[in-house]
């Protein structure tokens, strides 16, 4: 059985104080950055929140605080709260709230903001013969480390101490690897290819790094079949270790199928 306290912390670090990524294009000057903010975001020429965007102070156009972007219980909203009104996804609105999908495009004068698609991905490491080690959920823009305690390997918190193997740290939708200078180089391979660093992995990839495994999933978007040919119930990834019906290990081994439901 894996430790269950572990997989308890592991669930319960994943906080509400969820962080979205905007990319901003300023299509006067072509311009194009992308940047990681909390809610509420404000943009403007004068924005006030914590996570502010300022926009172009000398346009008469674009209100001092133009608009925010808002976590609700159904989902994000863009308000508007200016003079001269926003577009969300083409439609003009002013002093009005819109719903926002990933992909949708907030245009404010000559900036287009898009909502940019970020998962939390989550790691699984375990050794060549399967037996799980350390889980860690990483939200966009998050890092991890892979580092040798006195010969075994885990997965830690960036701000480890310890002299780190490998550098995990994930955008959103894959995961860069990198190694940091001076470190004895480990042997990575993804998907049991041998790989130079800088590389990228994406959900459903497997890192190596000498005989341990690391997998990367996408949480909360995957289910995975029971290879137990009597049982093929459906689990949750991640983090589930055993079938929660015949208690079955689930490894990336190919005792399992991994689904991605609709
Ligand atoms: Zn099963």
């Amino acid at each position: 059985m894996p430790d269950q306290s572990y997989a308890d912390n592991a669930r319960g670090d994943h906080s509400m104080s969820e962080r979205i990524k905007l990319e901003i294009h300023d299509r006067k000057s072509g311009d194009r950055q992308t940047q990681a903010v909390s809610m509420p975001v404000e943009f403007g020429k004068f924005p006030q929140s914590a996570s502010a965007i300022k926009l172009a102070p000398d346009r008469e156009t674009i209100s001092r605080i133009h608009g925010h972007i808002e976590q609700a219980a159904d989902g994000l909203y863009y308000v508007d709260t200016s003079s001269n009104g926003s577009k969300v996804a083409g439609e003009r609105i002013k002093n009005d709230k819109r719903r926002l999908q990933p992909g949708d495009v907030i245009e404010i004068e000559q900036y287009e903001i898009t909502l940019l698609e970020s998962h939390a991905l989550a790691l699984k490491m375990t050794k060549a013969s399967l037996a799980p080690i350390s889980e860690l959920s990483l939200d966009a823009d998050e890092s991890c480390v892979v580092v040798n305690e006195g010969g075994a390997y885990a997965l830690k918190p960036a701000a480890t101490d310890d002299e780190p193997l490998a550098l995990l740290n994930s955008n959103g939708s894959r995961l860069n690897i990198s190694q940091p200078a001076g470190v004895k180089s480990a042997n990575i391979r993804i998907n049991n290819r041998t790989v130079t660093l800088p590389a990228q992995a994406s959900p459903g990839d497997v890192i190596a790094i000498d005989n341990y495994r690391i997998e990367v999933l996408m949480r909360g978007k995957e289910k995975i079949v029971c290879g137990n040919p009597e049982c093929h119930l459906l689990n949750d990834l991640p983090f589930e270790e055993n079938c929660s019906w015949c208690g079955y290990y689930l490894a990336a081994s190919g005792s399992f199928t991994r689904v991605t439901p609709p």
